[in-house]
This record gives C-alpha cells, structure tokens and sequence, in this order.
C-alpha cells in the first residue's frame, strides 16, 4: 500500500484533453459543444463516440454513483452480452415489432442476431431454468453497459445517441406487492441519484412505449432545450405530454343549438382557413382524423380544432389503428380537407374528444370537398360511437387529479421505471413454483438509468459562457492548481499545494504547462474543476493565494499555508452533501 503522502496529482502538461477553441459547428446544445470543446468524448460516426479521459473519468463517477444505490436496495451487479440471439426475441415477440432502431446482424453461419436495445429478453431467458420456487424470490439484477439503438434521429450528442451507456435492472417477484416494493424502493433510489448527480428534477407519469407494460414512472432532469414536453399541476401531479390526462377547457359559444348548416366552402383544406373565412376561432371548429383500424375498418378521431390528436390516446381506444396516408384517402374516397362525422363512409367508428361532449354546435366537415356543416349537433345530426380523452395534453388545461391549472415544462428523460407484469414471462415461458404448489409467470419490473444521458443533463444544467461548472460528485477531478508564472517561487508553492491536496486525498491537477495565465484560465472555467488554487507572484509576496469556486464565481484569498487544508474541507464537505 502506498502511504496516503505518495498519491501524486494529476500533471496538465500530461493530460490527454485536447480542448478546442472554437465551438463546434455540429454541436446544437450545450453539453454536446463543451463535451467536444473541453477534450472530453469524440465523435466516431453519428450517435457513436470515444469517451476521453477526463470524459471517462466523469462517467465513472456517474456509474459508481448508481452502483451504490442499486447495490443498497439489493438489486446484484452482472454483465450481460450486446450480441443476443435473434431466437430470444422471436419468443418474446419483438423481432418483428421493434422497426429499424434494432440492429441486426448474422454471424458466418448465418444466424440472426441484433445488438441489444434493452435487455428483457436475454435476462429472462438466463433465470428461466434456474430459479425455480417463490422461495428465491424476489431477484433483482441490474447491469451498466453499452446499448445500441438505431435512432432515427441521433443528435444532441450524449443526450441521444445510437451506442450509449445504461444502467438496466430487472427484477422477478412471487407477488404484486413485492413487485410494487420493489419499484418504489427503485424510484426512491432513482430519485437519490438524480440529487447525488446534482440535478433539478421531477418524477413524471408516463408512457411505456416499446418496453410495454403500464405502471410507469420517468425521471425528467429539467431543461429548457429537453426533448420531453411535460404537464404538471401545483397539486403535484405531473406527467409526459405524451401519457397526460387532461381537461380541456369547454368553449360556451357552441353549447346553444342551432339548426344545422350547410356551407360551400370553396378551397378549404385546413382549419386555419375555416377559422379565418368564417372569423371564429379554430377552437369553435372541430378537426376530424382519418386512421383505420388492423381490419381494415376507418376510424375518425374529432377533436377541438385547435388541438393536436394525441396518437397514444387513440391507440389505446381502437388498438393496432394507423393515421392514413394520401394514397390511403383516395382508396377509401373521402376528402382529406372536409371531414366530419355526419353521413361518414358505412361502417366508420366515430370516436370524438371528452371535451366535445357537451357542445352542440360543431363547425365540421362535411365529407365532400368544398363543403362544411355549422350547427353540428351530436345524437341530433350524427352519431358518436364512442368518446374518450384524444388530445396532447397542454399548459392552461385543467389538472385531471384536481381542479388546479396544468403549467408545462421541458426536459430530459434521465430514467424510467416500469412494472412489466407478465409479459416477459408469459411470452417467453419463465414460470416458478408458488407457494401454494401452483406453477406461475413470474412478475417482472425493469428500471433504467442513461448512464451518458445523465452526464449531459448534468452539463446542461450546470454550464455557463465560460464552460462546465460540474457538482463535484461528478467532476473528472475536484480542483486544480494554477500557477500563473513557472518561476521558481511560484512553481514549488504551486506544487506544493497540489501534493498536500493529492496527500490528504483529493483529486487534484496541476496546471504546470507553459502558457499564459489567461490560457490557464479558460481551459480550467471550460473544463469546469469545482475549485480552482490559483497561484500569482503577486499574492506570495503578501503570502496568500486566490480560491476560485467555479459554481458561483466566488473569490476568497487564503494564506499559502491554509489553503491545502480550506479546499479539502470545502470538497469533503461536497462529496457529503451529495451522498
Ligand atoms: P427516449 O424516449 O428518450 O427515446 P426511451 O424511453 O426509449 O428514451 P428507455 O427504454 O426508457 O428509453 O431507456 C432507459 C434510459 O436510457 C432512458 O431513460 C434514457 O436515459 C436512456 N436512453 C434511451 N435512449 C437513449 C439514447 N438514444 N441515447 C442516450 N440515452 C438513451
Ligand atoms: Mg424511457
């Protein structure tokens, strides 16, 4: 064992961390251009990078931190393959269903495989043989390792790339309720770890997508510039645009009857230019969307005209529906820019918004070119087969939980937690012995975490002009020591610092390249090291040196012989709070 006085500072002159001085013209959001500027991750191919040092460094820290939340609620660390068989997921059924964002691949015999996206398949089939009696159970197993995804769309650098690093868990129960236990004691783990990284945060209802399912959870690190739109409520509910409940707000100009009223509408397509031919707002029309159903049946959705159809919502009315496409429209000869309920083609599911249910003058199309109705009234002039809530939720709804007014936010997914149920199991026949004898599918959950995700919402939320401020739970390295000058006074003081903080076990770097006080600067404000000891001839001839805190900018001078012992306070104290 080397004696704690050994341990030796990292060297600048030494570092591999090629920074850069202008910002990259790929690079749209802050995290990516100052991962790139700062010589942290490199670019192989699109949504694809090498993680340099001090990137790496960064990760690591991440990763340890989920390590130990995951290894405290006794969930148990394995490795699984990224190669996986192709037989796996024609068993559970997503071979067909996953689209191109799974990549394939087939070895020399010719055998299918893909690289994995997520893990249900492979973790299932490992325990399906072995574990064998409730008496095992509940089993929780996580991994931290590298997931491919085909995205459409990669962008943003770490926050969506294709090759990406995740922590993925699974966990098999005997019951709901050890299954319930087990996911709230991961959503209080996942709530710790977005506080340890530093993060601004809230928990979100959400929507299960691929991974299936329906108790879900998602974590959003808030971001103006997150791809994720949230709704949220001062009662505290809140949730993915994508998932959210809603109340629209009732329009009371069209809940007089009036006769109804056939209009040519000549050139009208869209709503906007109903609304504005006839001078009334889109939200007193009402917009129909053509989709059909897996028979081949055509399905109109009705919504308040100045809404968006939420297609989770209609999906979960008619399963298996799809929008039509142009050609589509010409198959089943209705016109695209004047549809409506009344008089539809025979045999057409009409399905309207909650929102329209009261309202008894509608403003539709009439389902021939040129031509709308005014006057619409449902039961009176047509029929509605079913309603149901069909719109994108949106600030200024009112809160489906309580009577409060939803305000929205952005931001970035960092996790999401699922109940899966039987799906896994079932599909892929992974069943135990119960207590009463009973042979019975495991219940499951999975829960992730975007390892490389969490490291750019740290730096999205933590950044300024000048560069990264990192939380020092994630910082490649807690402080750096910065000598102005390489003069011989300067140089040993500086030195002299850095070995006492690397003694007393901090992380530290000397600046001991040969560049301009202003250089040191900017690389140690771009690369973010939370404390920065910077060491001026100036200030040795009044025997003090300045402490720069990058988060807030604060200044304080402190006497040469202080500051080794002040800094390794102010970082113990730091990595306390955050753990
Ligand atoms: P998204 O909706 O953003 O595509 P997802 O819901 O498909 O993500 P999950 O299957 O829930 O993702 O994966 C678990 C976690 O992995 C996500 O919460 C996210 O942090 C991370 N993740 C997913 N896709 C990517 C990606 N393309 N790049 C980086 N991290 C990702
Ligand atoms: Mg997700």
């Amino acid at each position: 064992m080397p004696h704690a006085e050994d341990r030796a500072p990292f060297l600048m002159s030494a570092l591999y961390a090629p920074t850069l001085k202008e910002d990259p013209a790929e690079a749209e959001v802050a995290s990516h251009r100052l991962l790139l500027r700062a010589g942290m991750i490199r670019k192989a191919a699109a949504g694809i990078y090498t993680f340099l040092p001090l990137g790496w460094r960064a990760l690591r820290k991440v990763e340890r931190i989920v390590r130990e939340e995951m290894d405290g609620i006794g969930s148990q660390e394995i490795l699984m393959p990224i190669v996986q068989p192709a037989e796996l997921w024609r068993e559970s059924g997503r071979w067909d269903v996953y689209g191109p964002e799974l990549a394939r691949l087939q070895d020399r015999q010719g055998r299918d495989f893909c690289l994995g996206p997520t893990h249900e398949e492979i973790v299932t089939a490992t325990i399906r043989n072995e574990v064998r009696s409730y008496r095992e159970l509940p089993l929780s197993l996580y991994q931290i390792a590298t997931k491919f995804r085909d995205e459409v769309r990669p962008r943003f650098g770490l926050l969506r790339g294709r090759e990406f690093i995740m922590k993925d868990a699974y966990s098999f129960h005997a019951t709901p309720e050890s299954l319930q236990e087990h996911y709230d004691a991961m959503a209080g783990a996942y709530g710790r770890i977005c506080d340890r990284l530093g993060l601004t945060w809230r928990p979100v209802e959400a929507e299960s997508g691929q991974i299936g399912g329906s108790v879900t959870t998602e974590f959003m690190a808030l971001a103006d510039n997150g791809e994720a739109a949230l709704v949220y409520c001062a009662c505290g509910w809140a949730a993915n645009v994508e998932a959210a409940g809603t109340v629209v707000p009732r329009d009371p100009a069209t809940t007089e009857p009036r006769p109804l009223e056939k209009v040519h509408t000549p050139q009208i397509r869209t709503i906007a230019e109903l609304a504005e031919a006839f001078g009334i707002s889109e939200h007193d029309t009402v917009k129909t969307m053509a989709a059909r159903d897996e028979a081949g049946r055509l399905v109109f959705f009705c919504v308040p005209g100045d809404r968006e159809l939420n297609p989770v919502k209609a999906e979960r009315v008619v399963p298996g529906i799809t929008l039509l496409d142009e050609a589509e429209f010409a198959t089943y000869a209705i016109p695209k820019g004047s549809l409506g309920p009344i008089a539809p083609p025979d045999g057409t599911l009409v399905v309207a918004d909650i929102s329209l249910k009261d309202e008894v003058a509608w403003g539709v199309g009439a389902n021939e070119n040129d031509y709308h109705f005014f006057g619409a009234m449902p039961g009176r002039d047509f029929t509605v087969d079913e309603w149901a809530d069909l719109v994108v939720a949106q600030p200024g709804d009112g809160c489906p939980v309580c009577s409060g007014t939803l305000a929205g936010a952005r931001g970035i997914e960092v996790s999401q937690v699922f109940q899966l149920g039987t799906k896994y199991s079932e599909s892929m026949g992974a069943t135990f012995m119960a207590e009463d004898g009973s042979e019975q599918h495991f219940l499951m959950g999975c829960y992730g975490v975007g390892i490389s995700r969490s490291l750019a919402a740290v730096i999205e939320q933590h950044h300024d002009e000048g560069g990264m401020a990192w939380p020092v739970s994630v910082a490649p390295l807690e402080v750096a020591v910065l000598p102005l000058s390489l003069d011989d006074d300067t140089a040993s003081v500086a030195r002299d610092i850095a070995h006492a903080l690397a003694g007393a076990g901090v992380e530290v770097v000397l600046d001991d390249r040969d560049e301009r006080a202003g250089v040191k600067f900017a690389d140690a404000d771009l690369i973010g090291w939370p404390y920065q000891v910077v060491v001026g001839r100036k200030g040795l001839a009044e025997g003090v040196v300045e402490l720069k805190h990058r988060s807030d900018g604060e200044r304080e001078r402190v006497a040469v012989g202080e500051v080794a012992a002040r800094v390794t306070a102010l970082v113990t104290a730091a990595r306390e709070a955050l753990s």
